[in-house]
């Protein structure tokens, strides 16, 4: 296994469950990827905001089996707040109907939110994730596309783009359709909650159970004279196994897996788009809501704050009791526009913005940590669903002729955390038959 993010621990897990002897070579000097934060003062400060919905099966599963079901579920039930001008408003959304009481969305573009189920129903088992194959047929149109032309405006732009936005960083003009649509058959208008403990525990269970080779830059996987593989890293080690799964982000696999790749699969793998993230965890000295308060703001191209989660502390969980934390994710754009611009700037701007939605927000940072990827989030822009089902064809061919390699990563699935562990345990499947 090359990569111990969440995609690459769930299927060591699975393969190791099956009986196979794996190893885990992971470039950092700790496992967890994009999810990986610190833990300070009994605050733990991560990248992402540690939100679970009904929809994400594989996840809860996987918890449950790791047994951390008591320290992680059920999650904290949590109100989602929609900015205004300079105000957020919590909005319960029971049903569709409810969509109404967002700021700025139009009654008559909301009631035309009956057909979305009917689109929907539809459009089926198209809508599953990972389901690229079916998917590809309605990966035709853009989310705003889609959503100005059944619904409305207001809709799209109170509603659609700040939910599919605060999840994945992308663009309502180009993200395909199908990116929301998927999410929404998932979870439809059921609140997510917050997971009881941190993302680390998640980690750190899961990396238990395998061999993680921490520190192990892997440079090229080679064919092995045995039919296997051989992993060569940075500092000179070689590693043999009779099967290898990549889960690392796409570009990286093209490059190191490029002696074993058709030309399709490697021009798939360098196609595959990203936004860079910034994300700010701040430890707040009050506890500033009774209850976990998600925040979605209008995804705006010159927006700096997509979404922000703010949860109050209480004994036994990830921030001390009577205190606070708070997740800031800036907008893909946001991110993308300012690479080189210093951290405490980009901070700034973002606790800015909600401080003037959330008056006494910044008075309450007692400190931060950011957290910058380049590989953010990958794009499931309008075409990436018919470039994965050829991807996933080719693929399959492959393994029909013996070759024992598989891909595991969000980029394959969703840009999400469910999408991770879901493309792992496949990837592991694979291999197993
Ligand atoms: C700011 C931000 C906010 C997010 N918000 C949410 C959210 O609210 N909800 C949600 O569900 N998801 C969210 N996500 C998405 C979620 O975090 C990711 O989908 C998931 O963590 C991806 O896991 P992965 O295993 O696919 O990739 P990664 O975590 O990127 O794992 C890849 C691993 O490969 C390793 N690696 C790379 N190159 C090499 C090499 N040469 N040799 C060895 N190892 C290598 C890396 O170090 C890394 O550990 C967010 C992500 C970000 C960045």
């Amino acid at each position: 296994m090359i990569g111990a993010g969440l995609a690459g621990l769930a299927a060591a897990s699975r393969l190791a469950r099956n009986g196979s002897r794996v190893s885990v070579l992971e470039r950092e000097d700790r496992p967890g990827g994009r999810l990986a934060g610190e833990r300070v003062d009994g605050y733990a400060l991560e990248p992402v905001h540690a939100l679970i919905g009904a929809g994400d099966r594989a996840l809860q599963a996987w918890i449950d089996e790791l047994g951390l079901r008591d320290e992680l579920l059920p999650p904290k039930p949590v109100t989602t707040a929609f900015a205004d001008r300079n105000s957020l408003r919590d909005v319960e959304l029971r049903a569709l109907r409810d969509v109404a009481r967002i700021p700025g969305v139009r009654r008559l573009h909301a009631a035309r939110l009956v057909r979305l189920p009917r689109l929907l129903a539809r459009y089926g088992p198209a809508l599953e994730l990972g389901a690229a194959e079916e998917a590809d047929r309605y990966d035709d149109r853009s989310l705003a596309d889609f959503a100005r032309l059944y619904f409305g405006r207001t809709v799209l732009e109170r509603w659609m783009a700040p939910v599919a936005c605060a999840g994945s960083l992308g663009d309502p003009a180009e993200m395909s359709r199908v990116q929301f649509l998927q999410h929404f058959r998932a979870h439809g208008l059921a609140r997510p909650g917050v997971l009881r403990g941190p993302w680390e525990d998640l980690i750190e269970r899961a990396a238990e159970r395998v061999d993680v080779v921490t520190g192990c830059r892997v440079e090229q996987v080679e064919p092995g004279s045995d039919g296997g593989f051989r992993a060569i890293a940075a500092d000179g080690g070689s590693y043999a196994g009779d099967a290898v799964v990549l889960a690392t982000p796409a570009p990286l696999a093209a490059v190191i897996a490029d002696p074993l790749l058709t030309t399709p699969e490697r021009k798939f793998l360098d196609a595959v788009r990203y936004a860079p993230s910034f994300s700010v965890a701040a430890a707040l000295c009050r506890p500033l809501t009774a209850r976990a308060r998600r925040v979605l703001l209008r995804a705006e191209a010159t927006a700096p704050l997509a979404s922000a989660v703010v949860e109050p502390g209480f004994r036994g969980s990830r921030v001390p009791a009577g205190c606070g934390i708070a997740t800031l994710e800036a907008t893909g754009a946001f991110a993308a526009a300012h690479p080189e611009t210093p951290d405490e700037s980009l901070e700034k701007e973002l606790i800015g913005e909600l401080d003037r939605l959330w008056s006494g927000f910044a008075s309450s940072v007692e400190f931060t940590r950011v957290f910058r990827h380049r590989y953010g989030s990958p794009r499931f822009d309008v075409g990436a669903y018919r470039a994965l089902a050829r991807f996933r064809r080719v693929q399959s061919d492959r393994r029909g002729v013996g070759r024992r390699l598989a891909f595991a990563g969000d980029y394959l699935m969703h840009p999400s955390a469910e999408g991770a562990v879901r493309s792992g345990e496949r990837a592991a499947e694979e291999l197993l038959a």
